[in-house]
């Protein structure tokens, strides 16, 4: 009987392989060494139980593999196929060509981040995007740190801890991730007054919940889910109103979720309050995420009353949520497209929304005649994009999908996943169907390439 382990090279024989010499260039010899040596290892101890021994070249794929897994970076892009505009999984807003330079800018060069040029010494980085997002929201004054769960605790440990805020029950809400409203009162030091009922709050049952413990009335955005039937809520304004009847007025917070400052209507959407609607109504303070339907980086924003802001920027917890500079100078360029009245050609989630329905038609049929051409078999089907990132829930835009039918859709996917860059798609009607909406004309060589590429690999 020959010895099995004749044919497992040494460990110098495997790292001096030429494919293997250039994953050393790549990621140190020292790690790939240590992978080879704990290959080498699995492999003695499965031949051990029984394995075949695998050849030389095995080998290398595998180290390849595990290379690939182990050292190399985990963050990599993928192609959007399943038409939901704002992905939380998949990264939620991407950002217009303006943004990605500002940060790029930022990154690269020294800046004022933390210094007044005038005055010639330190100065603060709450000042930047502060002066455009009061000019476009109405507000008095404005702060930026580092998503809206941190605005959201932020302002409910610096207005209400040791105090009550009264909420109704149908704003309870989970936004995903375990971000719970009540949670995050619990986390600030507030006590939680929940009124109403799931489906019914009046102004009433806000008023008579009132005592002098009440540090302030707020209000959530439903977000991801939708309460629809025999239903009742107390307006913005209601609620303003009598926060400032009361012999001590009291602020009225307003967390928004996903924070538009464009009408979404012109795009067949339902009516979602802006950020300047809610401020005109009264609201004291508005939290909103930078990441969602505003289209840009992941960022929490809150506009609102001067004095309000002010205290925000002096509590020692802002110092941990602040953001970076990258981020503001991407905030600052997002912005900068709306003061200029082109949000919806520069930005990306909302040319995405905009995005007509004849064009959408005309990419996905260019899609099926190419891979048709290639004896790919396709249809195309009417279906829905979804904006996505708790906004808007159940509502659809019309798109044209490009639909593949194969045995086992879920394999299909899962291959389609497998590809550089990974593909993500989704499954309606037992088809497997790719939504133009959001695919960059850029990805779609590669896109058709990866739909030919799994489905030869699958047959
Ligand atoms: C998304 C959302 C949040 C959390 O915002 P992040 O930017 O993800 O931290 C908070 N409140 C509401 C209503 C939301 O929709």
């Amino acid at each position: 009987m020959t010895n099995p382990y004749r044919h497992i090279p040494s460990l110098d024989a495997l790292l001096a392989r030429p494919d293997v010499l250039s994953l050393i260039t790549q990621f140190g010899r020292e790690p790939v060494r240590d992978e080879a040596r704990d290959l080498l290892n699995d492999i003695r101890a499965e031949i051990r139980t029984g394995a075949a021994p695998p050849d030389a070249d095995a080998i290398a794929a595998r180290l390849h593999d595990r290379v690939r897994v182990h050292l190399a970076p985990s963050l990599i892009p993928v192609i959007n196929a399943t038409g939901v505009i704002v992905h939380t999984n998949l990264g939620r807003a991407l950002l217009s060509e303006a943004a990605q330079q500002a940060m790029m800018t930022a990154a690269r060069s020294y800046s004022n981040l933390e210094y007044d040029l005038s005055a010639g010494k330190r100065g603060s980085r709450y000042v930047h995007a502060e002066a455009m997002l009061t000019r476009l929201t109405g507000a008095e004054a404005a702060l930026m740190v580092n998503n809206n769960a941190a605005a959201v605790t932020l302002v409910l440990r610096t207005l209400a801890a040791g105090k009550e805020v009264i909420i109704s029950r149908s704003e309870l809400v989970e936004i995903g991730g375990g971000f719970r409203i009540p949670d995050i009162l619990s986390q600030s030091g507030a006590a939680l007054v929940e009124v109403g009922t799931t489906n019914r709050t009046l102004l009433a049952d806000y008023e008579n919940a009132l005592t002098e413990r009440t540090g302030l009335l707020l209000k959530v955005h439903q977000s991801n889910y939708r309460i629809i039937g025999f239903t009742a809520e107390a307006s913005l304004q209601e609620l303003v109103g009598l926060a400032r009847r009361l012999p001590a007025p009291i602020p009225v917070v307003n967390d928004l979720g996903s924070g538009t400052l464009l009408d979404a209507r012109p795009y067949g959407l339902a009516y979602e309050p802006t950020v300047q609607e809610c401020i005109a109504a009264g609201a004291d303070v508005v939290t909103f995420s930078g990441d969602k339907l505003l289209g840009g980086p992941q960022a929490g924003v809150i506009v609102g009353r001067k004095e309000i802001i002010a205290r925000l920027k002096r509590q020692p917890l802002t110092r941990a949520f602040r953001v970076d500079k990258t981020t503001l100078a991407a905030l600052q360029a997002t912005l900068a497209a709306y003061l200029r009245g082109t949000a919806t050609e520069e930005i990306p989630v909302w040319r995405m929304i905009s995005a007509s329905q004849e064009t959408l038609a005309q990419r996905a049929r260019a899609w099926a005649d190419a891979l048709t051409k290639q004896g790919v078999r396709v249809e195309l089907q009417p279906g829905g994009s979804a904006v996505g990132g708790g906004s808007l829930p159940g509502q659809t835009l019309p798109t044209t999908l490009l639909a593949v039918r194969h045995s086992h859709p879920q394999r299909l996917l899962a291959a389609l996943r497998a590809d550089s860059p990974p593909v993500i798609a989704r499954v309606q009607d037992d088809q497997v169907v790719f939504d133009p909406r959001t695919v960059l004309p850029e990805q779609e060589p590669v896109l058709l390439n990866a739909i030919r590429t799994a489905l030869s690999l699958l047959q």
